[in-house]
């Protein structure tokens, strides 16, 4: 400072121009270090280039675009060296642009990043007017493959019938496909931006629904669902959806893609479905009401037909005890006939009736196959002035014992044997049982050499109330429900009938029913103490009631006990009943059910009841005597305590049957106390 210091102002002047400059510059530099400052943070890459195309400057933005390398590094280096080499043409006209100005339309360009994977940035130059470029650089890589998903994602969408919404990661609509379009009648442009329910929702949209839709667009959970949207005209359709979310690959929600079947036919099938159904179970329960009625019907007039045939049966067999002539013998002989041709009748009636309203029940037990079939052909020996001869063969593999149903086989074979008795005027009929052991079926053959049935009746007669020609009831009689009856029951028991026959040559009924061998030998003494009309010393001397309205049939049973040595007490109704009980402890009471002031039910409940309290009521054994033989009736009869039940008219083995086992549990009883 001291050569130059002859002039003081000169002096002073170059000294304050030199600390101004020097506080001028100061101030750039750090203005332009701010500037730098602010430039590196800068989410865009800054970059500016010679005239030559060497990078001169470059901000931070650069080393965090391209995996972290050292920017000073990259400097003096040209761009271009940084862009892959299909995109260098585009590079050159952006820097070399014409005009000064910012290149009109953003332009693309894949960098290559330290790690050689592709960057996408967006470039936007400005040309210098000395020569070079600055510029910006925008990373777009993330929105670059977010587009190429949406394409792809769309490409395959607009191929499919189903509705397809794509939305960004806030729910809001990036796309539809066509099918999307022409349901609704919303464009494209429409949906942009949009949430679709906010669109296609409507009045009818199930809320509970909407709210896990979104419910699931919070948590980026995939959701299905099936919802009722409307389209632009105000149309309903409904839709089974499904939701997805697509995921970016650090696992984020990136947008959701709906595809939506169109269930609107679906719901209108399901609709009709339900309309048909309901239709349905409506006539069904009125068939049901009107079959109910129909067997009530029916179990009512066999009840109001039983009850005096037990007394013409019950009297009819009395008389046959008593000194008779000739004549008066065959009378009684064609009344008692008779009578039990009307009581197989209405028992035919009153088992069809019972089949039809399900109520038909199949009782399975250990049976005697021989013995069972034994008995029925038993039953039905053609009167001896029919040249008929009726065999039986048994196979030898046909098992002792096997579990069925013992009364609906023997009801199935009497049947059989019996119309093959019926329609065969001369020769023979042949019960043939055979047995497939690893079938577990025991095989039934009836042949006989009769009328034979023509191909067209064969069709029928297994149907209800059919025979094969009107004559046939004329000559032959019968309801025409035997055979009808019959396939219902060996239906039940696992098999079926078949009939072959030929007009003039005679029948074949075959059946089979599925069996399983009963573990225990045959046990003796199955089938009853048939025969065995004598009471026991202990069964003779019980005290016994009957309690019943009708004369007849109170007449009835008490001759025929009075035939097995038992001298019975009366009474008309339950009160009479109840009042019996206060002179004489009884032991076995045959309890009619209906019967005016108190009925038999009533009665029994009563007596029950009384039970605790008085010890003369307490062990009494109590059995109905009913012409209903309904099952519901024998329920309604164990449900209120009584102990037996016995059907009207009442045969003498069972009723001899009721009386020991009123002794056996009068000894029980006397044991115990
Ligand atoms: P029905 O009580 O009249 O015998 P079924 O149902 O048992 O009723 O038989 C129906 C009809 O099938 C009979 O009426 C008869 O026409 C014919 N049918 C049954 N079995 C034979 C047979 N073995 N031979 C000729 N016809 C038969």
């Amino acid at each position: 400072m001291t050569e130059s210091t002859d002039n003081p102002d000169e002096l002073l002047g170059t000294d304050i121009h030199v600390q101004a400059t020097y506080r001028l510059t100061e101030a750039l530099v750090a203005s332009e270090a701010r500037m730098k400052r602010r430039i590196d943070l800068l989410k865009e890459i800054v970059f500016e280039t010679d005239t030559a195309g060497n990078l001169v400057f470059l901000n931070q933005a650069w080393g965090r675009a391209l995996g972290h390398v050292p920017v000073e590094s990259c400097l003096n280096r040209p761009l271009q060296e940084f862009v892959v080499p299909e995109d260098w043409e585009r590079l050159n006209r952006v820097l070399s642009g014409e005009r000064d100005e910012t290149i009109a339309g953003q332009q693309r360009l894949r960098l290559r990043r330290h790690d050689q994977t592709i960057a996408w940035m967006e470039i936007l130059a400005s040309r210098m007017t000395g020569g070079g470029n600055v510029g910006t650089l925008y990373d777009v890589t993330a929105v670059k493959e977010s587009e190429d998903e949406l394409r792809k994602l769309s490409l395959v969408a607009s191929f499919t019938d189903n509705y397809v919404i794509i939305a960004d990661r806030e729910g809001r609509t990036e796309w539809v496909n066509q099918a999307f379009v022409r349901r609704t009648g919303y464009s494209l442009e429409d949906m942009l931006g949009r949430k679709p329910g906010r669109v296609l929702q409507g009045p009818g949209t199930n809320r509970a629904v909407v709210d896990q839709i979104s419910h699931g667009l919070r948590e980026g959970k995939p959701i299905s669902g099936e919802l009722l949207n409307y389209t632009r005209g105000g149309e309903g359709y409904w839709v089974r959806f499904h939701i997805s979310p697509v995921l970016d690959a650090s696992g984020q929600v990136e947008r959701f893609v709906a595809v939506q079947t169109d269930s609107t036919e679906q719901h209108r099938i399901q609709s009709e479905i339900e309309a048909a159904r309901d239709r349905a179970e409506f006539l069904a329960s009125q068939a049901q009401a009107a079959n109910r009625a129909k067997s009530e019907f029916l179990a009512m007039m066999s009840h109001e037909i039983r009850t005096p045939m037990n007394a013409v049966l019950g009297f009819a067999s009395l008389l046959e005890h008593t000194t008779l002539n000739a004549e008066q013998r065959e009378f009684l002989q064609t009344i008692s006939r008779s009578g039990e041709s009307l009581l197989e009748i209405i028992n035919e009636i009153l088992d069809f009736s019972k089949i039809e309203s399900g109520k038909f029940q199949i009782d399975l037990q250990p049976t005697d196959i021989a013995r069972c079939v034994t008995d029925a052909v038993n039953l039905c020996q053609p009167p001896p002035d029919k040249p008929v001869t009726l065999r039986l063969v048994i196979d030898a593999k046909v098992p002792r014992s096997v579990i069925t149903d013992a009364g609906r086989l023997r009801q199935v074979l009497v049947n059989i044997i019996g119309n093959a008795v019926k329609f065969t005027s001369r020769g023979s009929v042949e019960v043939r049982v055979g047995y497939a052991a690893a079938a577990h079926r025991v095989t039934f053959e009836v042949q006989d050499t009769g009328i034979g049935i023509s191909p067209q009746d064969l069709e029928r007669i297994f149907a209800p109330f059919s025979q094969a020609d009107s004559s046939t009831t004329r000559k032959y009689g019968g309801t025409g429900l035997g055979l009808a009856i019959s396939q219902r029951i060996v239906e039940a028991l696992g098999g079926k009938i078949i009939a072959r026959s030929e007009p003039g040559k005679g029948s074949v009924f075959s059946f089979e029913i599925e069996v399983s061998e009963d573990g225990e030998e045959t046990r003796t003494n199955r089938g009853g103490t048939d025969s065995a009309r004598e009471l026991s010393p202990a069964a003779r001397a019980l005290r016994v009631l009957v309690v019943e309205d009708n004369e007849v049939n109170m007449l009835l049973a008490i001759r025929m006990l009075a035939q097995l040595g038992i001298r019975a007490d009366r009474a008309t109704d339950g009160i009479e009943c109840l009042q019996a009980f206060a002179s004489t402890a009884y032991d076995l009471v045959f309890m009619d059910l209906r019967m005016p002031k108190m009925d038999g039910f009533e009665a029994t409940s009563e007596l029950r009841r009384l039970a605790g309290a008085d010890p003369r009521v307490s062990g009494v054994y109590i059995c109905a005597l009913t012409a209903n033989v309904m099952p519901s009736d024998r329920d309604a009869c164990l449900a209120v305590g009584m102990n037996a039940m016995l059907g009207k008219p009442v045969r003498v083995e069972d009723l001899i049957k009721e009386i020991e086992r009123a002794a056996l549990h009068r000894a029980k009883v006397h044991t115990r106390a």
